[in-house]
């Protein structure tokens, strides 16, 4: 390793966006174009009106030469309203642009969560695996420790006692203590990879969190369930939400994400962000889906009813353990060999030609169209005859 590099470094790997699978262009096999169902994004491109719009307004109101809008005024204003507006909330009880920071992707606001609490030595994040796995890559890289609580094998619940103890044992000034205190529980809701929604149970857990430590409610897949917890940010200012444009609007390739909060969190992420973090046709791109929301998320029920016939179909499969699911895309497990069957079953669906993911001791297939869900059925069909 280079001699100036930071030793820790050299035990992390470069994130692969594809693993296995590719840079994300469409990959060619002898059975044509690969069905891409490994990376949560819509199967939908934006409608050929919209992109011409986007065109458009590229060639005759973005100055090239000048630098983004840094603020993000607009774009804050039309994404108060959406939140507003998707969680019934009105007046006082409403977000104002104040409480919205604007992100690079929310994987940028995830990181700049972690630099304006934990850098430095001064905090460690509390995950729930499986889960995210951005959430402690980014840690990883900023020397940030992670403590790991594992869900329910059943429901994939958090196991609250565990977390709870964590987060004593990480503050318990008695011990001789190798970790800086948890500052930062970080918590999808529905989760990645597994598709539960936080349940009561989990939300009273996160709701009784001290003051000194943050709540990340990362909720990506909201468009696919509706659940949000946006209303109670009003009464805890210790509570963050994630948001991005990159599943249900479609518009993963400009890299859009936002944070709710409250605005003294909000003030701090402003202040560790770099300058011009969104580009002036991402911001253009997130302001004309917004606008266009009605259409564009006409696409849900359709999406969610392939996820159902999906479900079923599935479930037709005996070697297979399928889990329920709140967002866009299905977890399972096969019943017995564990890893090296699901390596298996992950490279034969790759060279048939439908890329998912293996993670979490499991496979997460994003729902597709119509076309991509049967040819991935029937490819899972044979790899299945071919494993047994
Ligand atoms: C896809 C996803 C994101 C989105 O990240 P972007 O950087 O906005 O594309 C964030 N959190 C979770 C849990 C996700 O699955």
């Amino acid at each position: 390793m280079l001699p100036f590099l930071r030793s820790d470094l050299a035990y992390l790997n470069a994130y692969t966006p594809h693993p296995g699978g590719g840079d994300g262009s469409p990959v060619q096999t002898h059975a044509g174009v690969i069905d891409r169902l490994d990376s949560n994004e819509s199967p939908f491109d934006l409608p050929a009106d919209l992109k011409e719009k986007l065109g458009w307004q590229f060639q005759h109101t973005i100055e090239s030469n000048r630098y983004p809008d840094g603020s993000h005024v607009a774009l804050k204003e039309a994404i108060a309203q959406y939140v507003n507006e998707s969680a019934q909330l009105d007046g006082a009880a409403g977000i104002t642009a104040e409480q919205i920071s604007v992100g690079n992707g929310s994987d940028e606001l995830i990181r700049s969560l972690l630099i304006a609490t934990c850098l430095g030595g001064e905090g460690s994040i509390l995950v729930a695996t499986p889960t995210f796995s951005m959430y402690g890559i980014l840690a990883q890289t900023l020397g940030i420790p992670v403590v790991s609580v594992d869900r329910s094998e059943e429901t994939f619940e958090l196991d609250l006692e565990a977390a709870q103890s964590a987060i004593a044992d990480s503050e318990d000034a008695s011990q001789e203590q190798d970790i800086p205190p948890i500052r930062v529980v970080c918590m999808v809701h529905p989760n990645s990879p597994t598709g539960n929604a936080l349940t009561e149970a989990e939300l009273t857990w996160l709701r009784s969190l001290p003051d000194h430590v943050l709540v990340m409610i990362d909720e990506a897949y909201f468009e696919f369930n509706q659940a949000t917890v946006v209303g109670e940010l009003h009464d805890l200012p210790n509570w963050v939400v994630l948001r991005t444009f990159s599943k249900a609007f479609r518009l993963a390739s400009l890299r859009v994400g936002y944070a709710i909060a409250h605005p003294g969190l909000i003030a701090a992420l402003e202040k560790v962000r770099l300058p011009y973090n969104l580009p002036s046709f991402s911001q253009m791109g997130a302001l004309t889906v917004l606008h266009h929301r009605q259409e564009l998320l006409e696409s849900i029920p359709q999406l969610l009813e392939e996820r159902d016939r999906l479900l079923d179909a599935l479930a037709g499969f005996p070697e297979l353990r399928i889990w329920p699911s709140a967002a866009n895309f299905i977890y399972f497990r096969v019943r017995s060999g564990g890893d090296e069957v699901l390596e298996s079953l992950f490279r034969q669906m790759k060279a048939q030609g439908s890329l998912i993911r293996h993670t979490g001791g499991g496979i997460r297939l994003t729902v597709g169209t119509l076309e991509e869900n049967q040819r991935t059925l029937a490819r899972l069909e044979t790899v299945l005859a071919n494993l047994r």
